[in-house]
């Protein structure tokens, strides 16, 4: 249920090891946080102490390229993938007393990260402004183009006679036997759409609108709840090269795809689904990106901007378990990390749904 990166890339998995799968989306295919996404591939970036989502990280990083060049494979389209690293810039010593904590956390995580000096940083990025500065960098993080990752899926799960369904939003996975009904609200009234063995909800933001069987309600841990965290990205023409690694500062960060375009973002606002750009926040992001690597926007380009709804999660981590005594998998949550995690979260599941 959800035919985001999490639930088509488990359908991916669990097609491949001979089950018969269906995907079923309220709207289109990956369109939402999936295709609203950076795709920083960033442990380094987004791992803050070892617990285990921050281990699955980067572990979802070093399976990443093998992950890229096998869906390129299968689907015949390209992907932008870049092992480009990143750096992080203080310019202050609050930024950098927060980024000399972050490094000793990730200590016992494995993650590569060594203090670099001025000279070095700008020769990595010659555009960073003038002034002084403190930076760490981080050589494992990466970037990915999402979009090309989701059509990639799309086209995969085609190829292998995956259903997918589309405009059909489930309300409901109701008990059916030995199975589940999966019960979808559609225009003409509730309706039932298939049945199914064995369910993953991976319906992102939204997941908790999906009523579970009700005998679940009496068996602990209670799912946890998730969350719309909004974030805005802007996109903006450059010349092709002008930055290569990822450039980070206090919360902001710029890279650079192959194709020449800039991404830069984000913030994070509690303010539900709504789906309108705020054009001050646009503008604080586009100021902050000028003020960090002065000349980088070629002039007189076109800004694109928009948001997507990062599936928040109380507490810390995805929610990825079984439902006790249910065959029902819980898959959302991924948070600011789900492009990342995909691969590690399909194969997880798809070894305990197909195990
Ligand atoms: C601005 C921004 C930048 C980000 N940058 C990065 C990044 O650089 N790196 C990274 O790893 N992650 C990043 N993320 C996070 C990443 O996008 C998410 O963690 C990831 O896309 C979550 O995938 P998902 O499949 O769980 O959810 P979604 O992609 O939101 O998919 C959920 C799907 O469920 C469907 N659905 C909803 N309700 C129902 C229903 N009732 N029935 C059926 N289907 C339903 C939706 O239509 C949707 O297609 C970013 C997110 C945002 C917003």
């Amino acid at each position: 249920m959800g035919g985001g990166i999490i639930g088509l890339s488990t359908a991916w998995r669990l097609s491949q090891r001979g089950l018969r799968v269906a995907a079923v989306d309220s709207r289109i295919m990956a369109g939402e946080a999936s295709m609203a996404a950076a795709g920083m591939l960033a442990p380094g970036g987004e791992a803050h102490g070892d617990a285990p989502w921050a281990r699955h990280t980067v572990e979802a990083r070093a399976i990443y390229p093998d992950f890229v060049s096998e869906l390129k494979g299968a689907s015949g389209l390209e992907i932008d993938f870049r092992e480009c690293g990143a750096i992080d810039i203080a310019s202050n010593d609050e930024v950098w007393a927060e980024l000399t904590a972050r490094r000793a956390a990730q200590e016992p995580l494995g993650i590569q990260v060594r203090e670099i000096g001025e000279t070095e940083g700008r020769e990595l990025v010659p555009l960073l402004r003038p002034g002084s500065f403190r930076a760490l960098y981080y050589p494992d993080d990466a970037i990915v183009d999402p979009c090309q990752v989701n059509a990639a899926l799309v086209e995969t799960l085609k190829r292998a006679g995956v259903a997918l369904l589309m405009h059909e939003p489930v309300s409901a996975i109701d008990p059916d036997g030995g199975g589940y009904a999966i019960r979808v609200d559609g225009a003409s009234g509730s309706q039932n759409l298939l049945r199914a063995g064995s369910v993953v909800l991976a319906a992102g933001a939204w997941s908790n609108e999906i009523a579970l069987p009700e005998r679940v309600a009496s068996r602990l841990p209670a799912p946890r709840r998730t969350m719309p965290v909004r974030g805005h990205l802007v996109e903006r023409d450059g010349t092709p090269r002008a930055l290569l690694p990822i450039a980070r500062e206090n919360h902001l960060y710029v890279f650079q795809r192959n194709r020449g375009t800039l991404l830069t973002g984000s913030n994070e606002e509690r303010v539900g689904f709504d789906r309108t750009p705020n054009p001050a926040v646009v503008d604080e992001i586009l100021g902050r990106t000028d003020r960090l690597l002065p000349g980088l926007f070629a002039p007189r380009t076109e800004n694109s901007a928009w948001v997507g709804f990062r599936p928040g999660i109380e507490g810390e981590g995805p929610e990825l378990r079984r439902l006790p005594e249910e065959r029902i998998w819980l898959a959302y949550g991924h948070y600011r990390n789900g492009i990342l995690l995909a691969p590690h979260t399909a194969a997880f599941l798809a070894g305990e749904i197909a195990g």
